[in-house]
């Protein structure tokens, strides 16, 4: 199964969650976080970010496409809420960002541009509860073969 579901009951849940999966990383990695707004993909990006090793702030990239952190990898991070078509991704670079091999890439608002993404992902769907204000679902699943065995990892 390549696949994992979370139940995330507060904040500091999600957090952990995006700690583990930090945890296992072994060398690059795409993260692709899918959900509405305010349902906590930034917040996500930020622990993951932070089990990483950066010690920069990490904020919402959305008025300048992109985000660059140090830590032990560098991490580009991406939002393309603004974006409109898929020409844009070439102007800001996009796919010379997912080429490479050593680095660690987080996209949030993938939705207009399903077909532009890699062809091996990490896919972070984060759901908000309706009954219950801090509730997330949060699903965990591998695109592709590349990152299946760590979601595997993530499961036990
Ligand atoms: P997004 O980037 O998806 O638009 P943010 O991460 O910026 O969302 O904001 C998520 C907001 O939801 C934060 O204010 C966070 O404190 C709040 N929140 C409440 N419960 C949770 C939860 N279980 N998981 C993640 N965020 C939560
Ligand atoms: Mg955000």
């Amino acid at each position: 199964m390549k696949q994992f579901k979370y139940i995330s009951k507060s904040p500091q849940d999600t957090s952990l969650v995006a700690s583990q999966l930090a945890s296992l990383v072994q060398a690059n990695i795409i993260l692709v976080l899918q959900g509405d707004l305010g349902a906590g993909k930034t917040l996500f990006t930020k622990a993951f970010c932070l089990s990483l090793g950066t010690t920069e702030a990490i904020t919402s990239p959305t008025f300048n496409l992109m985000n660059v952190y140090s830590s032990n990898k560098t991490i580009y991070h991406f939002d393309l809420y603004r974006l409109e078509d898929e020409a844009q991704l070439d102007d800001i670079g996009f796919y010379e960002y997912t080429d490479i091999e050593d680095e660690v890439v987080i996209i949030e608002w993938p939705d207009k541009f399903w077909e532009c993404m890699p062809e091996d992902y990490i896919l972070v769907r984060i759901d908000k509860d309706m009954e219950q204000e801090d509730y997330r679902v949060i699903t965990i699943e591998a695109i592709g073969n590349k990152y299946a065995e760590l979601v595997e990892e993530l499961q036990q």
